[in-house]
């Protein structure tokens, strides 16, 4: 992975439909196509930290599409560390693209129940767990702990402060906090969430707030298109013609729905006339390769 592949990018003139100053688009996803965008920083120090304390093995979570799970095997395998990723659902199941991916960067699958799997964040399971596997370190779903937002943090300092609004798309929330943590408060930051009633991740962003940087965000739950995963022929048509006009791929789950709903909230005069709006572009695209006979571009890996 490399940091300095990072750009910002203009979009085509067409796209601010004459309502804004600018919209660009940082590229986190030319990083790297495994370790792509925001997952890169959510574990670079969580895999430093893992090696620091002496461990030789990791533990992460994430279902059978998850991007945080396949870049975890391949950065782990990196930084010359084991992985183990502990897989919801998909009980005999085929393996998914994404979980092909895994094992061959060397990640043992371990597929537990979905109702086992809920318990990933209650700490006497994760005690068994550790017992299990031998006290890996473990990293939990989505990187979202300390490291992972220390990480995020990371990603401001590549945003100039010409920019009014910095918009991101919203799964754990761990770049929001770090974003928002480190970015000057006089950025607007706007999160836009891809699952229903993603609104909900508001208090547990609060809580993960400097209390002099909890001001000036705001999230949308409206673009979720049926769900988390869920899409439609519309929302497909969007990313072909986005690629169309802009040469940038987007992925199907995150940060599609992410631009669909700027393009309506210019729309919907949102925006002051003197914005200049930032968006990330967090990665993802390996998870395309279920839509990829959809799409006109190529960006399954
Ligand atoms: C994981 C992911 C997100 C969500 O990041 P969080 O830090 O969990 O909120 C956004 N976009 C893409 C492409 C992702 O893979």
């Amino acid at each position: 992975m490399d940091e300095s592949k990072v750009v910002i990018q203009a979009l085509h003139q067409d796209w601010l439909q004459g309502k804004v100053v600018a919209i660009d688009i940082l590229r986190l996803d030319l990083i790297d196509p495994v370790i792509s965008g925001n997952k890169w920083y959510k574990l670079k120090y969580n895999l430093q930290y893992a090696k620091h304390k002496g461990h030789h093995t990791i533990l992460t979570f994430g279902g059978a599409y998850s991007n945080h799970l396949v870049a975890a095997a391949a950065a782990a395998n990196q930084f010359g560390l084991r992985a183990i990723g502990i897989v919801r659902g998909n009980d005999g199941g085929e393996l998914t693209e994404t979980l092909k991916q895994c094992s061959e960067y060397g990640m043992q699958l371990h597929f537990v129940s979905r109702e086992e799997y809920s318990k990933k964040d209650d700490a006497f399971w994760l005690q068994s767990i550790a017992t299990r596997f031998g006290h890996p370190f473990i990293i939990p779903e989505g990187g979202a702990n300390e490291q992972g937002r220390l990480g995020a943090e990371d990603i401001a300092s590549l945003i100039p402060s010409s920019y009014s609004h910095v918009a991101v798309s919203v799964g754990s929330g761990t770049t929001f906090i770090g974003l928002r943590n480190a970015l000057p408060v006089s950025q607007t930051l706007l999160g836009l969430a891809p699952m229903k009633n993603g609104r909900y991740l508001e208090n547990e962003i609060a809580q993960h707030l400097r209390e002099d940087q909890n001001s000036n965000w705001q999230l949308f739950d409206r673009w979720h298109f049926g769900g988390f995963g869920k899409w439609n022929d519309d929302l497909l048509q969007f990313m072909n013609v986005f690629y169309e006009s802009n040469s940038i791929p987007l992925d199907i789950v995150y940060t599609s729905k992410m631009m669909y709903g700027l393009s309506d909230l210019l729309k919907e005069n949102f925006f002051p006339a003197y914005a200049k709006v930032l968006c990330i572009h967090s990665g993802g695209l390996q998870g395309n390769s279920s839509v990829a006979d959809k799409l006109v571009y190529k960006s399954a890996v």
